[in-house]
């Protein structure tokens, strides 16, 4: 595994091209500028890495678009310490972006095959995400609940209600909702019963599917 000058060379273009896009959160372009994101990719996509481009990973997968993640990332407004619960691992890119951001980082991810592999990656990188766990993020995760925050990082036909229930008072659920296309959508728990709720235009994720394999 390397990581060069030229690869950081690259990686502040793209946090240009990100401000050129609106994101204007420091800590999140700082994120960016840091993360090595040619080695979540396979290597052939190595030239790739630095665009802003969704990329496919292993088990038909994808590695979300860099403006996509920081779009995300900015809307949770993430404090040191916070606790953050991440539906998809995948890649475990944004995973990483929520670890630089000082956030204790929960993962759920349903695919086997992506969860062993980017645990052991992710520590070979020397991320310490708290918890990562093989299962049905449509579900949340209870035991640890509840979240600061709440990101999903696949394309939900609807809003699980085990999300909405596994925030804090105040606590931020950012979910793209929708079939083909989804709707960024920004819930914060006003109460024990109230959410607000903000949409933020289009994006594209491949889908949140129900049960894990
Ligand atoms: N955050 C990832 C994005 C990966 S794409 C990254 O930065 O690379 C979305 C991921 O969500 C895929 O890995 C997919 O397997 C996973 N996924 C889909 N449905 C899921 C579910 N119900 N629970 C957990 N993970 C799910």
């Amino acid at each position: 595994m390397k990581d060069t000058l030229r690869h950081a060379g690259k990686r502040k273009q793209l946090a240009n091209v990100l401000v050129g896009k609106g994101i204007k959160d420091e800590s999140v372009l700082s994120a960016i500028e840091k993360i090595p994101r040619h080695l979540f990719m396979d290597s052939g996509f190595e030239d790739h890495a630095y665009q802003d481009k969704a990329f496919p990973i292993a088990a038909d997968q994808t590695i979300s678009q860099p403006y996509t993640v920081a779009f995300q990332s900015e809307l949770l407004q993430i404090k040191n310490g916070d606790k953050v619960l991440e539906i998809g691992t995948g890649s475990g890119y944004q995973t990483a972006v929520l670890c630089e951001l000082g956030a204790k980082v929960y993962s759920i991810e349903r695919q086997k095959e992506l969860f062993k592999k980017t645990k052991l990656f992710l520590s070979k990188l020397g991320y310490r995400p708290k918890y990562l766990s093989f299962g049905d993020g449509y579900k949340g995760l209870k035991e640890h609940a509840p979240y600061d925050s709440i990101i999903v990082t696949a394309g939900a036909p609807y809003v699980p209600k085990p999300l909405l229930s596994q925030l804090k008072i105040n606590g931020r659920l950012v979910i793209p909702v929708g079939e083909d296309v989804q709707i960024m959508t920004l819930f914060v728990r006003k109460s024990e019963t109230q959410f607000e709720k903000r949409e933020f235009g289009e994006f594209r994720f491949v889908p949140l599917l129900e049960n894990k394999n």
